[in-house]
């Protein structure tokens, strides 16, 4: 029996590792498992080498729990170690590395510590985060020399001690003696649930227990005349060996990428819109598969569904930093070696590999979207709805996505028709203008809402985009920093007929005095703080008011209330300002001004005034319910 210390450099390391790494606990199932397969895979190859050539049949890892007992055991047929080995990679690199570990992360918060050792495991050492003791037994694959296996056993303090053992058969297991305050562990279900999260694509079968199947017996058929079915028991396998990121797209079809995606989010019931398989090799490795889901209204909720895989095993479904923040919709796999998973998050986003990752991605994300486009363009209109809030969301946050999006990302009008940029601008361009030249986009947020805005302009010619995606009002934006000499306004902003510019301007009918008689009369019926009046000519069948709402400040409200605005949370307190227009032409604003009856005169401004809001959407509460009974008694 040989005894010692594993180290003698700093203070006892076990109650650091305890205490200081209490949230990600579940992790030391990943390591150890991480080992097993490490080892088998490692003995694999030496097979595959002519370097072993024993029975590697069966390779499959086994998770047991003995609830009695209080252990968890992994036990693998991989390599094994003799001696030597264990006290090298055990008592020495092993525990230095984990040491080195703790050392560095020491002063950082709880919450930092959490999230790098989520990432970058403790290895075999963070088994003592469960356990109060831990035992291995393991026997090398070699047939010379030093072959006698091994038992190594240590209680959680610095002291281990090592013997000769009688283990028989290749490969290793580890039993954790499960501590009381890590009970939750020695649960099935637990374990299971943890096995699921980081094990279900490792390389190597790993089986945990059992499970009841039923199977058909050939040849045989039930009362009915039914093949007989039979219940068995058969190793729970719980990990799928060959997931399809790793597979041949050439190989796959179109129902493989559908039912690996039920196998990645088992509780979502719709098929992806569609997904690219990554395949890179250099200048990094990287493979994955990422699909488009259909978006609900809600982003937050779809975000962080991408998980990130390092070599089979699973590390985070977080991925922010390592691709660009508008993929973070997407949903699926990326697996990848050579993303640093031992750092911190602001420094894998300054990562020069992690940035080509990044651009890599974007770049393909932005392929697939051109060639669905330039293949069936008819079929690409059809799935805009649902693809568009990627392709803005790309357009505002990445000037390389933007560079290839000019050419698919599609504008729709209120009539359903889809331009890209280029045709929209040759399609409004004649007849949209300014005084100034300036290319004018009508748009419209809501086509229920703004519907009489939208049929007044259509009425007159001009085309309306229908902008109601979620987070349009940035995208139009962007759009204006992108496009030369055009801005966007919304059907209800201004009056078109001084938005665009006219070769006919009609004459007023209404002199200066007049019109001072008028908005004098206005004021004693409305909010002049709130609404500022103006007189326009427009033409008699336009409304003898109009509401509209200045495109800038209702653009930046809208922002605000989007959040991530970038500082304009203070517009939410503006004071809410419209402005209040006046038809000169119209014939009802001639006869206001002839009515003698001064009672008479303030009740029509009123009805008025409410019906231009109501067109507005703007009339509500109180004022929607005088107006409804004072017009019900007129009548
Ligand atoms: P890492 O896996 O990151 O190298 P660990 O602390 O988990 O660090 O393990 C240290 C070393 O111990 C491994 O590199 C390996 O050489 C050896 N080892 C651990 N588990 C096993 C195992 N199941 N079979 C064979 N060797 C193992």
């Amino acid at each position: 029996m040989q005894k010692g210390k594993i180290n003698v450099q700093t203070e006892n390391i076990f109650p650091i590792i305890k205490k200081f790494l209490y949230s990600e606990h579940e992790i030391f199932l990943r390591e150890l498992i991480s080992n097993a397969v490490d080892a088998t895979q490692k003995l694999k190859t030496l097979a595959s080498l002519g370097k072993y050539n024993g029975d590697i049949s069966d390779l499959t890892i086994e998770v047991s729990l003995n609830k009695k007992k209080k252990t968890i055991t992994v036990k693998d047929k991989g390599i094994g170690m003799n001696s030597e080995e264990v006290d090298k990679y055990i008592n020495q690199i092993a525990f230095s590395s984990a040491e080195e570990f703790i050392k560095k992360f020491k002063t950082k918060s709880e919450s930092e510590m959490n999230t790098i050792i989520g990432h970058f495991g403790l290895g075999f050492y963070s088994s003592f985060m469960v356990s109060d003791k831990v035992e291995i037994f393991t026997k090398t694959y070699q047939s010379r020399g030093n072959t006698k296996a091994v038992y190594w056993e240590c209680d959680g303090s610095p002291d281990y001690s090592m013997d000769e053992s009688d283990k028989k058969d290749r490969g290793t297991e580890v039993i954790l003696h499960v501590a009381d305050d890590s009970k939750d562990y020695l649960e099935e279900s637990k374990l299971l649930e943890i096995l699921n999260k980081y094990c279900k694509f490792l390389p190597v079968p790993i089986r945990f227990g059992d499970e009841k199947v039923w199977e058909t017996v050939e040849g045989e058929t039930d009362k009915d005349g039914n093949p007989k079915q039979v219940e068995v028991e058969k190793p729970r396998i719980i990990n799928n060996t060959s997931p399809l990121w790793k597979k041949k797209p050439a190989d796959l079809k179109e129902e493989d990428y559908k039912s690996f995606y039920r196998e990645l989010y088992p509780y979502t019931y719709e098929d992806p819109l569609f997904w690219i398989h990554l395949n890179v090799d250099y200048p990094f490795n990287l493979t994955g598969i990422l699909y488009f889901p259909k978006v609900k209204r809600n982003l937050e909720v779809q975000k962080n569904k991408i998980q990130l895989y390092c070599n089979q095993v699973f590390v985070t479904d977080s991925v922010e930093g390592i691709v660009p923040d508008f993929l973070t919709l997407l949903h699926g796999v990326i697996d990848s070696p050579d993303i640093p998973l031992n750092v911190s998050r602001s420094y894998l986003q300054s990562d020069p590999n992690v940035k080509k990752i990044s651009n890599h991605i974007t770049k393909k994300v932005a392929d697939k979207m051109e060639s669905l486009f330039k293949e069936n363009r008819e079929d690409f209109e059809k799935k805009w709805d649902d693809i568009k809030v990627f392709i803005e969301y790309g357009v505002i946050s990445e000037t390389e996505f933007y560079d290839r999006a000019k050419k698919f990302c599609l504008l729709k009008t209120t009539d359903s028709k889809y331009f890209t940029f280029e045709e929209y601008e040759k399609h409004v361009g004649p007849s949209q203008k300014d005084k100034d030249g300036q290319l004018i986009y009508l748009y419209a947020t809501n086509e229920q809402d703004q519907y009489s805005f939208i049929q007044s302009v259509k009425e007159r010619g001009y085309d309306v985009l229908l902008m109601d995606g979620i987070i349009e009002a940035h995208f139009i934006n962007t759009l204006e920093q992108k496009f030369e000499k055009t801005r966007f306004t919304r059907v209800d902003s201004d009056t078109v007929d001084k938005l665009i510019k006219k070769d006919d301007v009609l004459p007023s009918k209404l002199t200066e005095d007049q019109q001072k008689v008028l908005k004098d009369l206005m004021e004693t019926q409305i909010d002049a703080k709130k609404f500022t009046i103006t007189f326009e000519s427009l033409s008699e069948k336009e409304l003898p008011l109009l509401v509209t709402q200045n495109e800038f400040m209702r653009r930046m409200k809208d922002m605000s209330a989007l959040g991530g605005g970038g500082g304009y949370s203070f517009m939410g307190e503006m004071p809410e300002n419209y402005n209040l227009v006046v038809n000169s032409n119209n014939p009802v604003i001639g006869r206001l001004l002839l009515e003698s009856d001064n009672v008479k005169q303030g009740e029509t401004v009123r009805q008025l005034f409410d019906l231009s809001l109501l067109a507005q959407n703007l009339l509500k509460g109180k004022e929607l319910a005088e107006f409804i009974r004072r017009t019900t008694e007129k009548m």
